[in-house]
């Protein structure tokens, strides 16, 4: 079933790629335990089951106004030789859940990167007959160039080539283009720089017909983090400045009444963020 949401005159879809249930905490979070998730009992079901082991979804988004149509965070894709077992030389059915979901690949007219890890980048580029050409060849796919840069360095061919085999063959195709992280991209679309978890990190908002959204990518990544923001994620590459921008996000989500959505929050992964003491709690819509 796809999931897709309101937001003035655009329509927000989840496209699926993998969703992983019972999760312990600390796989994500080294600082929490099962324990420490079960004292939120308001993550149940969506987010984590009753012994607080946690979910973790890998979706991508797409973005529909008027005549244009925006990908964001196109998953980890197939075939990619990945160090993580779960991601690794995958075979999903990605591509057929797009088609069904209505869409098709030469209707995307701009892939949008929160950052460029391999579970955001992933269907950039596919495999024909041993090569990784570009999936999406109609679309601007935007970079932000520090963000670009800290992928080129951390690049390791062979284990870990996510430049090499997700980026570097759009660059080449003549597909990509370098934005700043606070860009105006038009017709409401607008990235915020949501440094931390890596250092060109952005998010997405969404404005329409005076409502908006916000599509968080990895400056969180479970509900969890709502009440407990100082919490960690293994990746992040700076935690204090991870633990700040988290602060500064979740209060302003809370503050505007966006709709956000949680790019890994499985089950119901757009909802409402409400102020509770100095953390807050995730309101999921249906
Ligand atoms: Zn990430
Ligand atoms: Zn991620």
């Amino acid at each position: 079933m796809t999931q897709c949401w309101k937001v003035g005159d655009v329509t927000i879809t989840s496209v699926l790629e993998d969703e992983t249930l019972h999760i312990p905490p600390e796989f994500f979070f080294p600082d929490a335990t099962a324990a420490d998730v079960a004292r939120h009992p308001w993550l149940v079901p969506d987010f984590a089951d009753e012994n607080g082991n946690i979910g973790l979804r890998v979706q991508a988004v797409v973005i529909e106004q008027g005549s244009r149509t925006v990908l964001v965070d196109p998953c980890v894709g197939n075939d990619k030789k990945r160090s993580l077992p779960f991601w690794n030389e995958m075979s999903w059915p990605f591509l057929e859940r797009f088609a069904d979901a209505g869409f098709d690949l030469a209707s995307i007219d701009m892939v949008v990167h929160t950052h460029l890890h391999a579970d955001h980048v992933g269907w950039g580029t596919h495999l024909v007959d041993g090569d990784w050409v570009p999936t999406f060849t109609n679309a601007r796919h935007l970079y932000t160039a520090r963000e670009l840069e800290f992928c080129r360095e951390q690049g390791d061919p062979g284990v870990e080539a996510v430049y090499a085999d997700s980026v570097a063959p759009v660059i080449a195709a003549g597909l990509s283009e370098i934005v700043d992280e606070d860009a105006d991209l038009g017709d409401g679309l607008q990235l915020e720089p949501t440094t931390g978890h890596t250092p060109g990190h952005v998010s997405l908002w969404i404005e329409s017909a005076g409502e908006r959204a916000l599509i968080t990518g990895d400056f969180l990544h479970h509900p969890v983090q709502c009440a407990e923001p100082q919490w960690a994620e293994m990746g992040d590459y700076d935690v204090e400045q991870a633990r700040a921008t988290r602060r500064r996000m979740l209060a302003r989500a809370a503050e505007t009444e966006a709709l956000m959505l949680g790019t890994h929050f499985t089950g119901s992964p757009a909802g409402h963020v409400v102020a509770a003491g100095d953390v807050w709690r995730f309101v999921p819509v249906g």
